[in-house]
């Protein structure tokens, strides 16, 4: 058995973009396994846009991460040893063992995966919390009619990508907004979306306002700042807007300021047009997740529901993919392949 565990620590909180400097890889003695808990072997990393919040000491509606702490994410993991009676070695769980390649658990957070189902990755991204986060908001806030035109932003990514899909299935038009052709040409041609509109083109407003002839009934958001000034002028009376995330101003830690300068205009629209805006966090929902896992599964089975993973080999590289993610270098939900997943 491998006597050291490594693991990645915040070495210092962000300011901005985080840069390699913020983090440290470590390696540290192989815990002692108390009786009834287990030892977790890290197989996949989730890496999620909320973690670049938990690097900041700003009041939150989760603790910030201690400095020298390891940086928290959700895990696809394997029971290494067991001493608790619920597990045995060899099961294949859903965990929150963070940036490390091993941790210890009690057991009680842990989520059995059962990888005749699909891909045990899927459990951190279409078939996890992202995947299940689009659900949520889309049934919930969103509940577009058949015919209605959905919008989505980051519709390449783990929430979007599903998003626009389950649309589809459901008999609305989807219309993705993603950065770049390549991911454009991925939402549109492989996910089926009705059309998509690259962010990063210079006449972009333009392009979604066409994009959208008929306005927008529904923007499931992700993003806020540009993309949601050239959403604004396009919505429809009694639109709907699950408000799931914001990552365009999760780097300059300005999202109040910069709301501050569009709120007369953004809630001008809201209230002459009637439109229900609701934000969500997706443990809201959480009595729904085993129909959506039932359904979702049903979908990937008959080849309905599809998802793309980037799956970046070796713990040491999470920071620079994390960077990466705040900069829309990854291409679908992003994973750390810790160690093999056989
Ligand atoms: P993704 O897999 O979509 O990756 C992030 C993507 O965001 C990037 O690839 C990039 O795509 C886009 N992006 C990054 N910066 C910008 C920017 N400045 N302007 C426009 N687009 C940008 O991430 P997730 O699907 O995991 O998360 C999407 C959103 O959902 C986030 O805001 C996240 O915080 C939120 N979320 C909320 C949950 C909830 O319960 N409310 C749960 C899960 C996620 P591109 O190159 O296409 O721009």
């Amino acid at each position: 058995m491998t006597q050291s565990i490594r693991r990645i620590v915040l070495a210092s909180r962000p300011s901005g973009a985080p840069t390699p400097s913020n983090f440290r890889l470590e390696e540290a003695a192989m815990p002692d396994l108390p009786d009834g808990q287990v030892l977790l072997e890290t197989i996949y990393l989730s890496l999620d846009p909320y973690m670049r919040g938990r690097m900041s000491d700003a009041k939150s509606y989760a603790d910030p991460i201690a400095i020298d702490d390891v940086i928290v994410g959700a895990t696809v993991s394997r029971i290494k040893q067991s001493r608790s009676e619920d597990w045995k070695k060899g099961d294949i769980v859903l965990a929150y063992s963070g940036w490390q390649t091993h941790a210890l658990s009690d057991g009680k957070d842990l989520r059995r995966i059962d990888p005749a189902v699909a891909p045990i990755s899927t459990g951190l991204g279409v078939l996890g919390m992202t995947g299940f986060s689009a659900y949520a908001g889309l049934h919930n806030i969103g509940r577009p009619k058949p015919g209605e035109t959905v919008v989505v932003a980051a519709a390449s990514g783990a929430v979007g990508s599903v998003v626009g899909q389950i649309a589809r299935i459901q008999g609305s038009r989807a219309v993705g907004i993603a950065g770049g052709r390549a991911k454009c040409a991925f939402v549109k041609n492989e996910l089926g979306f009705n059309a998509a509109v690259d962010h990063r083109a210079p006449d972009f407003a333009r392009q979604l306002a066409e994009a959208c002839a008929d306005g927008i009934d529904v923007y499931f958001e992700n993003v806020g700042g540009a993309v949601w000034n050239a959403v604004l002028p396009l919505l429809n009376n009694f639109a709907r807007i699950p408000l799931c995330g914001m990552i365009s101003h999760y780097n300059d830690g300005a999202a109040d300021e910069q709301s501050t300068d569009r709120l007369p205009a953004s809630m001008k629209v809201i209230q002459q047009k009637s439109i229900t805006v609701r934000g969500f966090m997706n443990v809201e929902f959480i009595d729904q997740q085993p129909a959506f896992l039932k359904q979702a599964a049903a979908w990937i089975a008959d080849g309905r529901l599809k998802y793309r993973e980037d799956i970046v080999d070796g713990l040491e590289l999470a920071p620079a993919a994390f960077i990466g993610l705040l900069e829309g270098r990854n291409f679908g939900k992003l994973i750390i392949r810790v160690s093999g997943d056989r």
